[in-house]
């Protein structure tokens, strides 16, 4: 395995947003850096079977309030996390980038690397959060079953 570009040095995040360093978060923090896709819930349940329900619920709400992680809904409506990028800050995420979701894996991607369109609000609006969903096939499902 190459390291990816990506790749956290998860002991300093948590340093640096005061969270104390326990292995359940480091293991989720590492799970949901490897993944190229959002992570639920029931996902990491899965693979964290020794760790209960109630933990990992307050480990995410928790990377989440504090400008680690960000939560984006998947086509059944679940909530899937995934990493944020670091200029997002306590209480204050940026992640105004293009999240697609997969209608057939229901996988949900975030495509940080799209520069997003300005968006130009009537006067009076105050934007404070943006969400952009697309929907679609994502490169993996198009492969296994190709475009009629
Ligand atoms: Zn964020
Ligand atoms: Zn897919
Ligand atoms: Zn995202």
């Amino acid at each position: 395995m190459t390291l990816s570009k990506n790749k956290f040095d998860f002991e300093e995040l948590l340093n640096r947003h005061h969270l104390k360093k326990t292995s359940p978060r480091l293991r989720v923090l590492s799970m949901m850096s490897s993944k190229s896709t959002a992570t639920s819930q029931p996902d990491l349940e899965s693979v964290m079977n020794d760790i209960d329900r109630v933990t990992l619920y307050r480990i995410l709400s928790a990377f989440e309030e504090k400008g680690i992680i960000h939560k984006v809904f998947d086509l059944n409506g679940t909530a899937n996390y995934a990493m944020c990028l670091s200029n997002c800050e306590e209480n204050h995420h940026h992640d105004e980038h293009l999240h697609f979701n997969c209608s057939n894996c229901k996988n949900v991607y975030c495509l940080e690397e799209l520069s997003m369109p300005a968006i130009n609000v009537p006067a009076g609006f105050k934007i404070e959060a943006l969400n952009l969903y697309a929907t679609g096939i994502c490169p993996k499902c198009s492969k296994k079953s190709p475009a009629k």
